[in-house]
């Protein structure tokens, strides 16, 4: 009889917008726990806000160049299990429509997204251990 093996290694995006790059990489940091065996996909400057924090990431294309269109396509094509996009409501963005696609595409295919410290914490806590 065949062992049934499950892999438990998440694939998170996270994302933020500049206001929120802040914000992000301290709710990284105060709950490293929750991501450490997690493979990250960051858009271009997030990620580099990631690295310079001690996180090893994966990154795309910044996202005004089209770094939220590289991640909501690999939501569609099942490759993130997770988006974090720390969202900045009180400023406007050229790249909202992809911002928009990327926020569909996750309830499209029913793939969890938070948009802020609460909702992530529960997201993460809740895919903890698969
Ligand atoms: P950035 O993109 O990480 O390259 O700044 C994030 C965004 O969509 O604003």
């Amino acid at each position: 009889m065949a062992i049934l093996s499950v892999s438990c290694s998440m694939h998170i995006a996270l994302i933020a917008h500049d206001g929120k790059k802040a914000d992000l990489v301290s709710f990284v940091l105060q709950n490293k726990e929750l991501v450490e065996n997690a493979q990250i996909y960051t858009t271009a400057t997030t990620g580099t806000h990631m690295e310079r924090a001690g996180l090893d990431v994966t990154k795309v294309l910044s996202g005004p160049q089209g770094g939220d269109a590289q991640i909501a396509a690999m939501v569609a094509t099942g490759k993130i299990d997770v988006v974090i996009f720390f969202r900045d409501p009180l400023d406007k963005h050229p790249h909202e429509p992809d911002v928009q696609m990327l926020m569909r595409l996750c309830d499209v295919h029913n793939v969890p997204l938070a948009t802020n410290p609460a909702g992530a914490m529960l997201i993460l806590k809740g895919k903890k251990g698969c």
